[in-house]
């Protein structure tokens, strides 16, 4: 045994590397404020860390060293300030990407994922989902790893998201209720098999796929600069939701948290797969618009973008309004219980959920405001989400998280 080893490279760039050692416990937050828009300039950098210019620039310097922003020292005139301009942060064009897959009720889909929530490409989804994960999951990986070869992007990790609370720490799929999986199916070392096989490096993750599309909505979308955020959404079937705390998923003790679709929010409604009745899963999905509607679903298209042209194409049909009035008042009798149980900042929707507030959003304000237990409640701020594919941009951000605890780490292996 050697005495201590110091496994830095010793000579070039000893001043950098001097003021980076003071600051690599900054390069973590420093790219996470960049990677969500909230630092557009060195000097704001500078401002945001609470450290000298000397170490922000040291700091910018590295995370372009690693590949993952760009320094641009000569703004142009649009930039500007009076004065001399700050040096412009932006993320790499060409930099890492997070492999994204999502299964859904319909189908699945890959992408590859940038900072930023970017989208660099996505495979066509597709519209089958065979009854074993095994099947599924090798197939989106496989077209993922497609997209690697042909962008030849470096790849940091691989992300999933389900249709399903996925319980912690083991990684199940409790309750794939719109897949014909078998429950507990343990989805993530499926997942980090199959990605493994396809020879993609870093590590893998898996979770519910409303909890990744509020992460996503929070960190680059409608949940920007909240504090409290509640997010409830429709997948393609049934009804999710999610709570994000100061920055972090409120997942709950073991990864169940916030199941809010088996709410109860008509007594007298239909039985629900989980063994109640009138539960919001069942009471204002996609499927119960369509059929309170008195339309049949038909196969072609996914059941959300029937039930999403319905309200946006045939709204003047008076069917069609009294079955959105329905499962709006279905969907605020839900909110107003989780407003005064969680007493949110704000309220995000996705879905079907974000295209019946579009349609009338007095009338779902109104019932919130109506049903809470304090009038300032019907105050919380009700938002559609405005990322398209929130739930795989989440997935990614999972991906991203090692890398935006520890860059240096991550990406150097130092
Ligand atoms: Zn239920």
């Amino acid at each position: 045994m050697s005495g201590k080893a110091d496994p830095r490279p010793t000579g070039a760039g000893t001043t950098s590397r001097t003021r980076l050692d003071r600051g690599r416990g900054a390069l973590g937050p420093a790219l996470e404020l960049v990677h969500t828009g909230r630092a557009p300039t060195r000097a704001v950098l500078t401002a945001e860390l609470g450290v000298t210019r000397a170490t922000a620039g040291a700091v910018a310097a590295e995370l372009e060293a690693l590949g993952l922003i760009r320094v641009d020292a000569r703004p142009g005139a649009a930039a500007g300030s009076q004065g001399r301009p700050s040096h412009r942060l932006r993320l790499a064009d060409d930099g890492p990407v997070a492999l994204a897959a999502q299964v859904h009720a319909d189908g699945f889909r890959a992408a590859l994922v940038g900072l930023g929530g970017r989208i660099v490409a996505t495979a066509p989804g597709c519209e089958t989902v065979d009854a074993d994960p095994a099947k599924v999951l090798g197939s989106v990986v496989e077209a993922g790893a497609e997209l690697l070869r042909e962008t030849g992007r470096r790849c940091v990790g691989a992300g999933l998201a389900v249709p399903s609370a996925v319980a912690e720490p083991e990684g199940l799929a409790l309750n794939p209720l719109h897949l014909a999986w078998p429950a507990g199916a343990p989805v993530r070392e499926i997942f980090a098999e199959c990605v493994r096989a396809a020879g993609i490096t870093g590590p893998a993750f898996a979770a519910n796929d409303v909890n990744l599309a509020a992460l996503a909505e929070h960190r680059h979308g409608a949940g920007r600069g909240s504090r409290d955020l509640l997010c409830v959404a429709t997948g393609h079937r049934g009804v999710g939701g999610a709570l994000v705390l100061d920055g972090r998923l409120h997942s709950g003790s073991s990864g169940l948290a916030l199941e809010v679709g088996h709410l109860t929010v008509n007594p007298e409604g239909r039985p629900c797969h989980c063994g109640s009745r009138g539960c919001l899963d069942v009471e204002a999905d996609p499927l119960a618009l369509l059929t309170t509607a008195g339309r049949a679903p038909g196969p072609e298209v996914s059941l959300l973008k029937q039930a999403n042209d319905l309200l946006r194409e045939e709204y003047d049909d008076p069917a069609v309004r009294t079955a959105a009035e329905a499962l709006i008042d279905r969907l605020g009798l839900g909110l107003a219980g989780l407003v005064n149980i969680l007493n949110p900042d704000r309220i995000i929707l996705g879905g079907l959920h974000r295209t019946l507030l579009d349609t009338d959003p007095e009338r779902l304000r109104a019932v919130v405001a109506d049903r809470s237990l304090w009038g300032r409640s019907g105050g919380v701020p009700i938002l559609p989400c405005t990322l398209d594919h929130n739930s795989l941009v989440g997935a990614a951000e999972l991906a991203w998280q090692p890398v935006l605890d520890d860059p240096l780490g991550a990406l150097a292996g130092s």
